[in-house]
């Protein structure tokens, strides 16, 4: 048992919050490389950026925003979110992907609540957990459109808006001085991005803490009392950075921020013992209560 998490103690956890892709199933299904190749293909046919350009850029942008999505908005690139998701998820061999009954039997045992938190958008996560054999293990989806409702500002985009805002830095104030078409300036211009930084994106999505502390705002959860599983290094650390307790997937090396790592989400119960045990030690807990207050009334 990990120390870290066990001292957390007693009726642990209320919550495990799961990524999707390459946690749920192992990045070596191929799925993760075929949506690669589809969102080069996006920025090659529909945004018309040069071919020898694309695949640094897009791996730049993954790096540097959370999704590549993300980073072509922050540059200024003008598309419709659902058609890249339509063009870069629609068309993923999701056949590659078949029912985890071993995951299935894990998931349905542990007690606690469970959502999943993704960047992509929802139709991608109904597919995946479809193929899995998952749509019924799960309470909830946190997923792209969660975070960031389309166009007009209802109370919820509203909230989201809120939650994105924070004390202005002095980038920030750059920014909103700089003319616009430096603020239109590609990542590869130095001179821009060396004064303020890379532009924000108007996309919320891992790893920004922002979005961890909204997804924790909407499935309404005390971060305490939460695991978060994701394969991402940065996501984690932006987990941590939100006060969840962190369990890095794919991987046998701990990294910054996480409290495990699990080379698979299979071997769950053998690292994380204590997501079961908890019920048992929480029954227990109520049942000495409820003799303590039996005592009490017949004494
Ligand atoms: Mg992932």
């Amino acid at each position: 048992m990990d120390a870290a998490i066990g001292r957390s103690g007693g009726a642990k956890y209320d919550c495990l919050l799961f990524d999707l892709d390459d946690t749920l199933y192992p990045l070596s299904s191929g799925l993760n490389l075929a949506c690669r190749k589809n969102i080069e293909e996006f920025m090659l046919q529909q945004l018309q950026i040069e071919e020898g350009e694309v695949p640094r850029m897009c791996l730049d942008l993954y790096r540097e925003y959370g999704t590549t999505m993300a980073g072509l908005k922050a540059l200024g690139y003008e598309f419709d979110n659902d058609e890249f998701h339509a063009y870069v998820h629609g068309r993923l061999p999701y056949d590659l992907l078949t029912h985890d009954l071993v995951l299935r039997n894990l998931l349905l045992s542990m007690p606690q609540r469970k959502i999943i938190f993704t960047n992509a958008d929802r139709a991608h996560a109904a597919q995946v957990l479809n193929r899995l054999g998952l749509e019924d293990c799960f309470e909830g989806i946190i997923c792209f459109e969660t975070l960031n409702p389309p166009h007009n500002l209802d109370d919820e985009a509203e909230e989201v808006l809120n939650c994105m805002s924070s004390t202005p830095t002095a980038a920030d104030d750059l920014r909103t001085v700089l003319p616009k078409q430096a603020l239109e300036a590609k990542a590869t211009d130095l001179t821009v991005t060396s004064l303020i930084g890379p532009p924000k994106s108007p996309i919320l999505c891992k790893p920004s803490v922002k979005a961890t502390e909204a997804a924790i705002r909407i499935a309404n959860v005390d971060p305490k009392k939460t695991i978060f599983f994701d394969d991402s290094a940065r996501n984690i650390a932006s987990g941590k950075a939100a006060g969840l307790h962190t369990v890095i997937v794919g991987s046998s090396v701990l990294v910054p921020g996480a409290d495990h790592a699990l080379s698979s989400i299979h071997n769950i119960k053998e690292a994380l013992p204590e997501i079961w045990e908890g019920e048992e030690g929480q029954q227990l807990e109520q049942f000495m209560q409820s003799n303590t207050v039996e005592t009490v009334v017949l004494a």
